[in-house]
């Protein structure tokens, strides 16, 4: 059971920064044989990403397979907000229109709770640039696109996995309104 020990070390304390580097730096290595188990059988991964807790189940096993690949190829990548609480978001929200002087700029940055996709665990944050760039590169394999221009770290599924990524939005405010929600 060699493989499964990797994997859990891999999927080990993961929340503060200092760790996260170094699993970075394992990951290089250790994550190869990982993904080979993972990716090739089943549709859902065995062990999935840190921070994909609450996102809908394709998302949260897309952007694990994305990160294991990415980690595989020494690209550091993880998730900086994933699902977020009705609360959560209504701070955000509020924060933004403290931060933007109104509620139509705040729009373009931040969505009130009930038009966010992170309250509806449909969107993941990436980090650091360089794990957000390889993903809006190689994502659409897993379905996965960034959404807006002026958010490169905003990811959804929004394509069928292997076939390009619509155009983006060009903030969330738009899209919203189109939407009419
Ligand atoms: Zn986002």
């Amino acid at each position: 059971m060699a493989r499964s020990k990797v994997r859990v070390r891999f999927t080990g304390p993961m929340s503060n920064l200092a760790s996260r580097l170094t699993c970075a730096a394992l990951a290089a290595g250790a994550v190869a044989g990982a993904v080979v188990g993972v990716g090739s059988a089943a549709a859902a991964p065995a062990v999935l990403a840190p921070g994909t807790e609450g996102l809908v189940p394709g998302l949260a096993a897309s952007y694990t397979f994305a990160s294991n690949e990415a980690r595989a190829q020494g690209i550091p990548i993880w998730i900086t907000s994933g699902k977020r609480s009705d609360a959560e978001q209504r701070q955000l929200w509020r924060n933004a229109i403290a931060t933007y002087g109104s509620p139509e700029a705040a729009r373009r940055w931040v969505l009130p709770a009930e038009e966010s996709p992170h309250v509806r665990g449909k969107a993941v944050d990436v980090g650091p640039w360089e794990g957000a760039a390889w993903l809006e590169r190689h994502g659409h394999r897993w379905g996965l696109c960034r959404t807006f221009v002026n958010e490169w770290w905003h990811f959804e599924l929004a394509t069928t996995p292997g076939t390009p990524c619509p155009p983006m939005w060009p903030d969330a405010a738009v899209r919203a309104d189109r939407r009419g929600n």
